[in-house]
């Protein structure tokens, strides 16, 4: 069974006291997590450890890197390994956010070694895809979403492909305030999973987890997350308000 996951990417923003603070603020909500319905922290990586800590213990609660490198460890100044990462407790990381294409220059290519980097480390790589406007307006989104899940994920096994979740975030409704439509979202979310049972068949496109990222919020998150083939999402804007946040997390499918 795939887990169902809402996961916060705070991006680059708070400093450290606003982030404890916020912390503490979803940690007194008393979210309804579990192994199945998991809540996750994409910190900035100054709070990782903090992170880490704050939510030891606590069932159902991971954190997230938002990048890593794609070397191993040695001299890359200014780089994080995976090594790092799995030694500070952290269990996800996002690899090719939208915002790392489009403002680092990372391609798909790139990307396939990051996520090798994660599976081979063992963290749970949460790899986003996704179209830009011009692409959607001219209804070429399936073919631009299938060409970057072929060259970053069709290297990797079957059995490789399951520990990797997957965003689908359409890059015009990013901090847009504009979400995909449900059935956008889930006409998406059902090809991906094709494009997956075509590669690696349909039980292994069963297992894996698609999250929706684009502006969810706590008043579209209900409609979005109940959809077949959307297992939770990856939220930015609204990750940093607790109430918003508490409210998507009670979206998932428990
Ligand atoms: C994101 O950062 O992945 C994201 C989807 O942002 P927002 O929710 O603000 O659109």
């Amino acid at each position: 069974m795939r887990k169902q996951i809402a996961a916060a990417n705070w991006k680059m923003n708070l400093t450290v006291d606003k982030a404890e603070d916020l912390l503490n603020k979803l940690l007194a909500e008393n979210l309804p997590a579990s192994d199945d319905a998991q809540v996750v922290f994409a910190v900035p990586a100054p709070y990782l450890q903090l992170a880490v800590e704050k939510l030891a213990g606590k069932q159902g609660y991971s954190v997230a890197a938002q990048n890593c490198s794609n070397y191993k460890n040695g001299a890359y100044t200014g780089e994080i390994s995976v090594e790092m990462l799995t030694s500070l407790g952290v269990k996800y990381c996002v690899i090719g956010h939208s915002e790392r294409r489009e403002y680092f220059g990372e391609l798909d290519e790139l990307l396939q070694l990051k996520l090798e980097r994660c599976l081979d480390g063992g963290i749970t790589p949460i790899f986003c895809c996704g179209e830009a406007l011009e692409v959607r307006e001219k209804e070429k989104q399936n073919d631009f979403v299938k060409g970057q899940l072929e060259k970053a994920l069709f290297p990797f096994s079957g059995s490789q492909m399951e520990k990797i979740v997957i965003a689908y975030e359409p890059i015009w409704a990013i901090g847009t305030g504009k979400t995909a439509t449900a059935g956008q979202a889930q006409q998406m979310h059902a090809f991906i999973r094709s494009v997956l049972a075509g590669q690696w068949g349909e039980g292994s496109a069963q297992n894996v987890s698609i999250l929706y990222g684009g502006s969810v919020k706590a008043a579209n998150a209900v409609e979005l997350f109940s959809l077949p083939d959307v297992d939770g999402g990856l939220v930015g804007g609204a990750s940093l308000m607790a109430d918003e946040f508490a409210q998507i997390t009670k979206a998932l499918k428990h």
